[in-house]
């Protein structure tokens, strides 16, 4: 038997880090048993899935120096390999489940499953109440003739319990009465994730799901639907989750969790993929200095945490400086450097912000440094304004949501945000929202066209130096925060400048 292992990633938002550790796994699973790994693009969600987030994912994990056998950008046998190409064949299988009364047409409304919803808050229940259940034969013809849209749900067992066999965690033991009637098929026609994936591992021959175990919860759903199929489950390697240092699931709202925010600050990414691997796995003789090549080549799921790993930057700096000095001949450091962001491209998209603010080539690094350098030197002085620290941080807090929201983070759509947030907070654009803006960005009081320069600087590094100027101010607290939120939903927050 081909080993044939997968990642599927959904492409709605950055490339996240976890992706690549997962990918990672898979990678060097699939190599260490000449079996074959494979890119899957779920892009079910269609309000939510963007090519750009995709041609993200191929980026990043090509940075990582990851590579596919098969995948939407690179063909192979079982394609297409975007979910979105195969909608026919979820309608195809819905229909068998439905046809195998192992699904179910359910004709809830919105205000219906509000109503369960209010009903299961006073009972302390969850879940859909399978009023649609048992509807018969001419109760569903009566509400397909009055043209009711419908979802179609899973039928989940009443009673006894799931088990399998999970290859990291051991036996898994979940019983039925916590699991809900999944729906399938969404009223829009679309699958959701849950179909689609196990139609797509079943039909690509996938034989291990190695992935975060965060998906866990899902796994009995799953589980039940390779039965209802009567196909032969995948093996089950749920990996542990990375953590953040506060031992919480890793979130962009407090680490950066994007690949392309450690390429851009200059890690290498074989120490980057060294430190991911790290996350998951122990060596033997606790080496944690290696080259790709000696994990697969020792490959044993045995050696895999069983619980959650610290992402932990520190670690990620010490590997990468191990990397620096002792696997980097110094004569090709410099080259390395070139290739990060010392090179003529990068370069040239600087010197229209530093042509004129030059007198002598000896001003060029003082004007840009901020593109170069990870640690911005943070004074108190620096974010002096006429706000207090406090409202410097609701200020950058403010810009953070409106970027989030927006999805954009163009200079311009820094320009416009920085605008709104003066005015709900009264405060003068200029003197205190763009002087925040140089000091958290650029570590200076004044520079170089302030949005032209994030344009250069990136997302992920604006995003996190906004991030530490906050926690250089002080943060803001629990309490604070929900008050500040009500004021900002309100759009008025000039009563918190004093
Ligand atoms: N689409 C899921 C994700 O975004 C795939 C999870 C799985 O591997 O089953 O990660």
């Amino acid at each position: 038997m081909t080993v044939r292992v997968r990642i599927a990633p959904s492409p709605t938002g950055d490339p996240h880090v976890g992706t690549a550790y997962m990918a990672l796994f898979n990678m060097l699973f699939a190599h260490h048993h000449d079996g074959k790994f494979i890119l899957r693009i779920e892009d079910t969600d269609q309000k939510r899935s963007r090519p750009e987030y995709e041609e993200n994912i191929y980026k990043s994990l090509s940075w990582c120096n990851i590579h596919w056998d098969e995948g939407p950008d690179v063909g192979g046998p079982y394609g297409p390999y975007r979910q979105s190409e195969r909608s026919d064949l979820y309608t195809k299988y819905a229909q068998e489940l439905l046809d195998k009364g192992k699904a179910y047409k359910c004709f809830c409304t919105a205000e219906d499953l509000e109503e369960i919803r209010e009903a299961n808050r006073e009972s302390g229940r969850s879940g859909y109440d399978r009023r649609c259940r048992d509807l018969t034969e001419e109760q569903i013809r009566e509400k397909e003739a009055a043209g009711i849209p419908y979802t179609i749900r899973l039928k989940i067992p009443l009673e006894g319990e799931c088990v399998y066999e999970d290859a990291i965690k051991g036996r898994v033991t979940c019983p039925w009465a916590d699991v809900d009637d999944q729906i399938l098929m969404k009223s829009d026609g679309f699958p959701t994730y849950h179909l689609a994936n196990i139609v797509d591992d079943h039909l690509m021959e996938i034989t291990h799901v190695i992935r975060g175990d965060e998906w866990m919860s899902s796994t009995p759903k799953h589980v039940i639907l390779y039965e209802h199929f009567g196909w032969k489950p995948p093996t089950f390697m749920h990996m542990p989750l990375l953590l953040g240092t506060d031992g919480k699931k890793l979130s962009k709202r407090k680490n950066p969790t994007s690949i392309f925010y450690y390429r851009d600050c200059g890690y290498l990414p074989e120490a980057f993929v060294n430190f991911l691997t790290l996350m998951g796995y122990s060596m033997t003789e606790d080496r944690e200095i290696y080259p790709i090549e000696d994990i697969i080549n020792e490959f044993d799921a045995k050696r895999i945490g069983t619980s959650g790993a610290v992402f932990d930057t520190t670690k990620l700096d010490w590997i990468n400086q191990q990397y620096i000095i002792n696997s980097i001949p110094e004569k090709s450091l410099w080259s390395r450097i070139k290739d990060w962001q010392m090179n003529d491209e990068f370069m040239e998209k600087i010197i229209p912000l530093v042509r004129k603010r030059i007198k002598t080539f000896g001003d060029f690094f003082d004007v840009c440094d901020f593109l170069f350098i990870n640690n911005l030197r943070y004074t108190p002085e620096l974010f002096a304004t006429k706000v207090s620290p406090q409202v410097g941080c609701y200020i950058y807090q403010a810009l953070l949501w409106m970027l989030e929201e927006n999805e954009v983070w163009s200079g311009e759509a820094l320009n416009e945000a920085s605008r709104q947030v003066a005015e709900v907070f009264g405060v003068n654009h200029k003197k205190v929202v763009m002087k925040l803006l140089f000091a958290s960005l650029m570590g200076k009081q004044q520079g170089p066209p302030l949005f032209d320069s994030i344009d250069i600087l990136g997302k992920d590094r604006t995003r996190a130096r906004l991030l530490n100027s906050i926690e250089f101010l002080g943060g803001i607290s629990k309490k604070k925060m929900s008050a500040f939120q009500k004021c900002w939903n309100a759009g008025d927050c000039k009563s918190l400048v004093e």
